[in-house]
């Protein structure tokens, strides 16, 4: 297997490819300005875009959000212009097609998708199209692409030298490690093989090494540049809360800092999702469901919802979400563990993709690190791949169980340094700890006496709450029943409540000190206990946060809480004032009928962020709007004097 190059991930990479041209900088910039509307590009953007548009080959690793499709939209247009053709872009969902293109098209880029979902004459006009080179992009399905009729169709536009360059979106689906292998990502070597003189650009905003080294390998791209991108989302608070009433935590977090937000609730079981969206939709919130159990019918019907109206809840289990690319999700709320870091990462990134702030609020307890270690143990897999899987879960116990900095924590999973980032609970409001190595060693020690008193006489059933029950000196049936007010160590731990030692027993669990054990949880002694018992290592718990409140979420958001506050010097991420709040929302109405009348969602007509640019600028005229990002050329003459005169209304 081919390697990856060793590249500092911050640093761009060597010069040695394309020789910096002048001309063409200018040329990308000023598509990027008159066709997207946009004044500069982004973090690696321009890099990217000038070596592609010079030919050259390119694996980007760009986080969720931080543009990957202007990286072969500005090239494709680019070389489209200049005659050498279309831009094939490989891509797994034809929902994302769909979006991808309706938003092209709303910019004044003729691009098209093939799929299955377009008519025989449809298809065909668009065959007409391609082969008559007058699209610069033209979006379809691997399987599609590798069939005889579309590759006898890029055979014909390659003989005459218009197949421009092969965009592999979603890359990392070529390879197994991966969560979202698809096999007939495999074949797409063939393209290379076939086409060798065209460009390849794949992308991804998968991160780990592994994958990164199965794309190479199987794209044969181990002559490409590699540009990787820090994967910091700063825009992302990142919340993690003991549970205690989840359904309740959530429902306090929604109406106190996500009222009217569109979001997403990750549950892990199918019952969880129904069950919870119904009671969201009791409490008032828009909400609905979607896991894999429900019928494709009703799945698309809420996945358009969710898409299309403004502030829908979706509660749904992880078969929701890849392709989403919707930019204005405000939130991603887990109520459950998801398995490690890689799937805790890709879920949050899907909150924020605007840039603006948005939340990543997990509730965090006893059960899900039971849960969680028992799926695995119980599991088909071999002892070696469960050894990983129990790796992957530690990694994120520690994550959820840390006091110091969220995001210094994640990045550094994936190799990335970084410093306290001030928007992070932790970061904000540093949590008060105590020290629990006392209070561990009397637990373990009463679990010791458990598994010595009980003999093979005793069934396997001492749980948590029997275990809490010996400790505060309860005399419950079942303790008087196994004589468990006899030990040594019934009533030591009076002094502390139950939800303190329901902390103490998810922290040993979550070590590794303490092991919970077949159908009833039975928690048992485990290699490293003896480290506790004899003091080596010193257990640290943190005192249960205060409910968050509107009034301590509003201070966060201005920054004058604990830290910078959320999007510190980013002048989009201010609130509006009550009047600027009026014409956001007249902005929002107006834009919801012009997307029910192009049947696209209401992103694609123009961002929030570009609405409450307007709604706080007033712009008078049709040059000062054509200031405002997101507005590109095309917008600014189909919409341009509607928006003026509703903004001098
Ligand atoms: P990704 O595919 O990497 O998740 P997208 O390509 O969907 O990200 O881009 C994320 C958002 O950022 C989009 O709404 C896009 O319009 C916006 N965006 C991308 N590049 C720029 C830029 N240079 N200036 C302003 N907005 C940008
Ligand atoms: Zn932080």
């Amino acid at each position: 297997m081919a390697a990856v190059p060793d590249i500092a991930r911050t640093e761009p990479a060597p010069a040695a490819a394309a020789v910096h041209d002048e001309a063409a900088a200018r040329e990308a910039l000023a598509v990027l300005r008159e066709v997207f509307g946009y004044s500069a590009f982004r973090g690696e953007q321009q890099a990217i875009v000038e070596h592609v548009a010079a030919g050259g080959d390119a694996l980007v690793l760009m986080p969720t959000g931080a543009g990957k499709s202007l990286c072969y939209q500005v090239p494709a247009i680019l070389r489209h212009r200049r005659g050498q053709g279309v831009t094939v872009v490989v891509s797994p969902l034809i929902a994302l097609m769909h979006d991808q293109v309706g938003a092209l098209d709303e910019l004044g880029v003729s691009a098209a998708f093939l799929n299955s979902t377009l008519e025989g004459d449809e298809a065909r006009r668009i065959e007409r199209e391609l082969l008559a080179a007058r699209l610069p992009l033209l979006y379809a399905a691997p399987e599609r692409i590798l069939t005889p009729r579309f590759l006898a169709m890029l055979d014909s536009l390659h003989e005459r030298g218009l197949v421009s360059l092969f965009a592999i979106d979603e890359a990392h689906c070529v390879s197994q490690w991966g969560h979202d292998f698809r096999e007939e990502y495999l074949g797409l070597s063939a393209l290379h093989e076939r086409y060798p003189g065209v460009p390849r650009l794949a992308l991804t905003a998968t991160a780990d090494a592994h994958t990164r080294t199965d794309i190479v390998a199987r794209l044969e791209l181990g002559a490409a540049r590699v540009f990787i991108s820090s994967f910091d989302r700063p825009n992302i608070r990142y919340t993690i809360v003991e549970k205690d009433d989840a359904k309740r935590q959530l429902l306090a977090f929604l109406r106190d800092e996500h009222d009217g937000d569109a979001g997403i609730v990750y549950c892990q079981t199918r019952r969880k999702v129904d069950e919870t969206a119904a009671w969201l939709r009791e409490q008032g919130i828009a909400a609905l469901p979607y896991h894999a159990g429900l019928d494709a019918d009703v799945r698309r019907a809420h996945q358009d919802r969710f898409l299309r109206e403004d502030g829908i809840v979706m509660v749904a289990t992880i078969a929701f979400g890849m392709g989403i690319d919707k930019p204005d999700v405000r939130f991603v709320a887990h109520l459950d563990l998801p398995k490690n870091i890689e799937g805790y990462y890709q879920e949050t990134g899907r909150a924020g993709r605007d840039g603006l702030p948005a939340d990543a609020w997990m509730a965090y307890g006893l059960q899900d690190v039971v849960q969680q270690r028992r799926m695995i143990d119980e599991g088909e897999a071999d002892e070696e791949f469960k050894r990983l899987q129990r790796t992957k879960l530690d990694a994120l116990l520690g994550l959820a169980e840390a006091h110091d900095c969220r995001r210094v924590r994640l990045l550094a999973y994936f190799g990335e340094p970084s410093r306290p980032c001030r928007n992070c609970d932790n970061c904000l409001h540093p949590p008060a700890t105590w020290d629990g190595t006392e209070a561990a060693r009397k637990l373990l020690s009463c679990v010791y006496r458990f598994q010595q008193h009980g003999g093979r006489r005793a069934p396997r059933q001492f749980g948590a709450v029997h275990l809490i029950d010996v400790l505060r000196g309860k005399r419950t049936d079942k303790v008087a029943q196994y004589g468990h007010d006899e030990l040594s160590t019934f009533g030591i731990g009076a002094d502390l409540s139950e939800s303190q030692w329901r902390g103490v027993i998810r922290q040993l669990i979550a070590l590794g000190h303490l092991r919970a054990e077949g159908e009833y949880s039975t928690l048992v002694l485990s290699e490293s206990s003896r480290k506790v018992l004899r003091g080596d290592v010193t257990i640290e718990l943190r005192v249960p946060a205060h409910k968050t409140t509107k009034a301590r979420a509003r201070k966060d958001r201005r920054g004058d809480g604990g830290g910078a506050g959320r999007g510190a010097a980013s002048a989009e991420a201010l609130p509006l004032s009550d009047e600027q709040q009026a014409c956001f929302a007249q902005l929002k109405a107006w834009r919801a009928e012009v997307a029910r009348a192009h049947n696209v969602p209401a992103y694609v007509v123009f961002h929030d962020s570009t609405l409450a640019q307007m709604a706080r600028e007033r712009p008078a005229t049709l040059a000062a709007l054509a200031g405002i990002a997101g507005v590109g050329a095309k917008k600014l003459e189909r919409y341009g004097a509607e928006i003026v005169r509703l903004l001098s209304a």
